[in-house]
């Protein structure tokens, strides 16, 4: 939802705008009979079968099998004056929050395709984007990293770490360190913003689903098999590796498959006691 364009989603030759996707998927599955529900899930009892979900409205919904397509969150990295000043200035999404820094400088910190997609986002609204990357290339894919690097206004400072975003009540500008010669520099900025990559989803279902040390969830070899028959994992939430929505896709249809399966043998046990 909170993605600019996405250029390398199969069957749109001319990239789609993330939200209008998303509505596109949604209408699709309408299609087919499902019943969406806009609410958070906020735990799981997995004691019982079928298992049960609690959601923040109150309610419960219980189910035979479960597909966990949660996906994963904005990092941020944890600076104090980040924190203070999220909201006033600082942001996890350019997308969101690019329009109210139009005619400013800006900051991004990151050197991933979202870091690059957001940069290049911000630099039609903005006059100078200032790109900190704490290593010495980008690891964004080649086409990303091209534009970036082409951009006259999205000026790269490299080896670069971000001390302190500078402000009392919104940003004026933020203090970086050259990690190789450490010296220090202070960017004029009005906006900061953070683009470093996303942590998965999944600690409302701990600790009955076994995850990662980083809290992706744990599937079987070759299957989006949890460790708790009838649940499944898919997407950005499982996958740490490719982390792209045609993958999250592909995923996704395999979880579907998985469940079926597992419903119907339900079915065909439930069949055989009668
Ligand atoms: P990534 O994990 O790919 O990149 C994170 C970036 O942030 C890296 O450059 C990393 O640096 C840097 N970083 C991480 N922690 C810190 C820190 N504490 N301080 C400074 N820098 C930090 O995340 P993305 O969100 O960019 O991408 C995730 C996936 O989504 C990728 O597979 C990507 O291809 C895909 N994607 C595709 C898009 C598209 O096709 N249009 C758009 C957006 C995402 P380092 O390299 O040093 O580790």
């Amino acid at each position: 939802m909170i993605t600019n364009d996405v250029e390398n989603f199969p069957g749109y030759p001319k990239g789609i705008n993330g939200p209008q996707m998303m509505e596109e998927f949604k209408e699709q599955a309408v299609r087919f009979g499902t019943d969406i529900r806009f609410n958070q899930v906020i735990e799981i009892d997995f004691s019982q079968h079928p298992y049960v979900m609690k959601l923040d409205n109150g309610s419960e919904i219980a189910s035979d099998s479960i597909i966990v397509a949660t996906g994963a969150s904005a990092k941020w990295l944890g600076l104090e004056s980040e924190q203070r000043l999220n909201g006033s200035g600082v942001s996890a999404c350019a997308v969101c929050d690019g329009f109210f820094y139009r005619g400013k400088e800006v900051v991004i910190v990151g050197g991933g395709d979202s870091a690059c997609e957001e940069a290049l986002y911000l630099s039609n609204l903005c006059p100078t984007v200032h790109m900190i990357v704490r290593k010495d290339h980008l690891r964004a894919s080649q086409i990303m990293q091209d534009r970036v690097l082409k951009k006259e206004n999205i000026k790269v400072y490299w080896n670069t770490e971000t001390l302190e975003v500078l402000g009392e009540n919104e940003v004026v500008g933020v203090k970086v360190m050259n990690n190789h010669t450490t010296e220090e520099i202070e960017l004029k900025a009005d906006g900061f913003f953070v683009a470093i990559g996303h942590t998965p989803n999944s600690s409302f279902l701990q600790p009955d689903i076994q995850t990662d040390e980083q809290g992706y969830i744990i599937t079987k070899s070759d299957s989006t098999e949890t460790n708790i028959p009838g649940v499944f994992a898919c997407g950005d939430v499982q996958d740490k590796k490719f982390r792209q929505a045609v993958t999250a896709a592909g995923s996704g249809c395999m979880a579907a498959l998985e469940a079926e399966k597992y419903v119907m043998s339900l079915e065909i046990k439930l069949e055989k006691q009668l």
